[in-house]
């Protein structure tokens, strides 16, 4: 019998939703079950790289810190570099930093100022998309670089926080909208 890869269906299957963390209101997916299964974590790095061969991105970027896991293997599969943005404090080496809006408060996340050339092209990967502020942070380091964002995925997207309005001069991907 020939086995059908995963489906999108079966990797929201697996993403375990879990009420009240790390604080009260919030439903934190879990994707641990995902990369835990081999098959669902191969087809998740097929699925985010889906529109791109090797060859059409230079890097790709990947936000701290579920972000790196799918990142970094998509980066083998395009044949392309990998290039951390990290949480503030976080990279040894000079950065450029940038600060967004969380529900109570900001944050910063930061790039080393050497991550990318000029005209690279870049695909940006992270687990989840909510309300769009710590991708669009990162989609502006990466532009302040002089890369080109040629495409920013998500394995999950919660629809209803409206995220994607933040992102909205770029392709945006999302396997799976909660
Ligand atoms: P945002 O900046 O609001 O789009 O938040 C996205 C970042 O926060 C991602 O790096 C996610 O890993 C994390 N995140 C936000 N909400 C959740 C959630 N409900 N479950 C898991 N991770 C989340």
């Amino acid at each position: 019998m020939i086995e059908t890869a995963p489906s999108c269906s079966d990797i929201q299957r697996a993403i375990r939703t879990i009420p009240d963390f790390p604080k009260p209101g919030i439903q934190f997916k879990d994707i641990t079950p995902v990369l835990a299964d081999a098959r669902l974590f191969s087809a998740s790095i097929d699925l985010l790289t889906e529109d791109f061969r090797p060859g059409m991105v230079d890097a790709v970027v990947g936000i701290d810190a579920r972000g790196f896991i799918f990142a970094g293997a998509a980066a083998l599969k395009l044949q392309a570099g990998f290039v951390p943005i990290r949480k503030k404090g976080k990279l040894p080496y000079q950065t450029h930093e940038q600060e967004y809006a969380l529900e109570y408060g900001t944050a910063v996340v930061a790039v080393h100022v050497d991550a990318l050339k000029r005209g690279d092209r870049v695909l940006i990967i992270d687990d989840l998309l909510a309300t769009g502020g710590t991708a669009s942070a990162a989609a502006v380091l990466v532009k302040g670089l002089g890369a080109r964002i040629v495409g920013i995925s998500f394995l999950i997207e919660l629809g209803f926080l409206g995220g994607r309005k933040k992102l909205s001069e770029f392709p945006v991907r999302s396997l799976i909208v909660f």
